[in-house]
Formats: structure tokens, sequence, C-alpha cells
């Protein structure tokens, strides 16, 4: 009986506890601190260019094959405006067959890519793919500290 008493008050409480849920997608709970989601590509203002010289060491190292990279010569170089001879021509990321390990980060020698906390990445199609245009705003959100939302724009 006081183990039904008991029972009862407990959830007559619950009545005035502040839900724990929120309405997701319009609202999102703050995600951890290093939280990894979806690695994206750095940008480098200074030069106006990607970090990514396109080496595709990240795609040889990507557990998942989830990397399709291609380098070119970088015209930049050329006008004496860049210090990188090639530099990134094509980047796709295969957003569903990335599985958030961060390697790709870890193998990178020019620190061109990082994680990002973006995470949402649904869509009708099995590949959903990123980028270069899409990864690189993935990195500017997380360094602007902008909430992750939805990849908005692909390839
Ligand atoms: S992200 Fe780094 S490792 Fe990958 S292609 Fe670009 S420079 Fe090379
Ligand atoms: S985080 Fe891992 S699975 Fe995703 S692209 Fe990088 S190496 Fe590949």
């Amino acid at each position: 009986m006081l183990g039904l008493i008991k029972g009862m008050i407990i959830t007559w409480k619950s009545n005035w506890r502040k839900p724990v849920t929120v309405q997701y997608p319009d609202e999102s709970l703050p995600l951890a601190p290093g939280y990894f989601g979806f690695p994206g590509l750095i940008y480098d203002h200074e030069v106006d260019e990607p970090f990514c010289v396109g080496c595709q060491v990240c795609a040889r190292y990507c557990p998942t094959d989830a990397i399709f990279v291609t380098m070119k010569d970088n015209p930049k170089f050329k006008e004496g405006t860049s210090k990188r001879r090639k530099i990134v021509d094509s980047f796709e990321l295969n957003i569903s067959r990335c599985i958030s390990c961060n390697i790709c980060v870890e193998v990178c020698n020019f620190d061109a890519i990082e994680m990002t906390d973006t995470f949402e990445a649904a869509g009708y199609h099995p590949d959903v793919v990123a980028g270069i245009p899409a990864l690189i705003e993935m990195s500017e959100k997380q360094r602007k500290g902008v909430l992750a939302r939805p990849l908005k724009e692909t390839r």
C-alpha cells in the first residue's frame, strides 16, 4: 500500500515538472562540446580559397570511402597571390557513408579539414553528397558558433 502511495506521489509531482522534450526540428538541445558531426573544409580568408590542396590523403584513409577529391593547378599561384601550387578542384563527401570517425582530419597535412557539429543530413536520395560550397559552409558555421542545421546545399 505504501509503495502504491509513493508511486502515485511521484506521478502526481511529474504534472508540474518542466518537460524535457523539445519541438524538434524547430527547437534543438545544445550539443555537447566537441561533438563530431560531419567534416567540413576550412577556408583561408587571407587568400580567399580553401586550405585543401586536393592531395587525396583523406580519401585514401577514409575507412568508408566517403570522400572523392581531385586537384588542379592553382591559378592564384601563377598570379603570385597564393603559396599553394595545387588547389582542390572537386571535393565530394558522401554524407550517408561518413561515420564521423575523424580520421580524415587526423591525416590531413594541411589542416584543411575539421569535424563540425553538422549532423542533420536526411534526404530522399540514398547518397547525400556534400560538395565544396556545402563543406565550407559547415566549417564556417562551426567557427561562428552557429547552431548546426540541416545541409541545404549539396554538391
Ligand atoms: S582535406 Fe587535406 S588530406 Fe584531404 S585532400 Fe584536402 S589537403 Fe588533402
Ligand atoms: S569522418 Fe571518417 S568516415 Fe567521415 S569522411 Fe572522415 S574519414 Fe571518412
